[in-house]
């Protein structure tokens, strides 16, 4: 499965020396359930298998390492992440882990579009500055769909 990997890597709930404490962006829904989620060297919700959160799990979280810019309508990889080469590969498989993860972020950002587009905006603009982003032309040809039903 391509995402057991993250349990063993969990570069990503932590934050590298250097760095400022990393605020997860949350939605307002999340907010309201959670108050924030900061991470200062290393999640408080992190164990020894992973995210602790279950379903709570903050959809930024979720939908690393991809990044959504709203303004462009693209979506964005963590070129950090060491999953990016498979992901792209599963990607021309319809049922592998990286369509099913990306058709289910799609659906959520496409209910956030209406719903919380703020949210939308700032969790860019915070990935921007903590990740090392490469966009990801290749998506456009994949989200015909989404975007029709984003502009509905
Ligand atoms: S909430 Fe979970 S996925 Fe997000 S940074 Fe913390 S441990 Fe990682």
């Amino acid at each position: 499965m391509l995402f057991d990997h993250c349990a063993e890597c969990q570069r990503c709930c932590n934050v590298e020396a250097g760095y400022p404490p990393l605020d997860i962006t949350l939605t307002s829904t999340e907010k309201k359930k959670l108050g924030s989620v900061c991470i200062e060297t290393r999640c408080e919700h992190l164990g020894p298998q992973g995210c602790n959160m279950g379903t709570e799990k903050p959809f930024g979280c979720s939908l690393y390492p991809l990044s959504y810019n709203p303004k462009n309508k693209s979506f964005y990889f963590d070129t950090d992440c060491p999953l990016m080469d498979d992901y792209m590969l599963g990607l021309k498989d319809a049922d592998s882990d990286a369509s099913l993860h990306l058709s289910r972020m799609q659906e959520t950002i496409s209910q956030l579009e209406q719903t919380d587009p703020k949210f939308l905006k700032k969790n860019h603009a915070v990935d921007v500055t903590y990740f090392d982003l490469k966009k990801i032309p290749a998506l456009h040809s994949t989200t015909k769909q989404f975007k029709k039903k984003s502009h509905t």
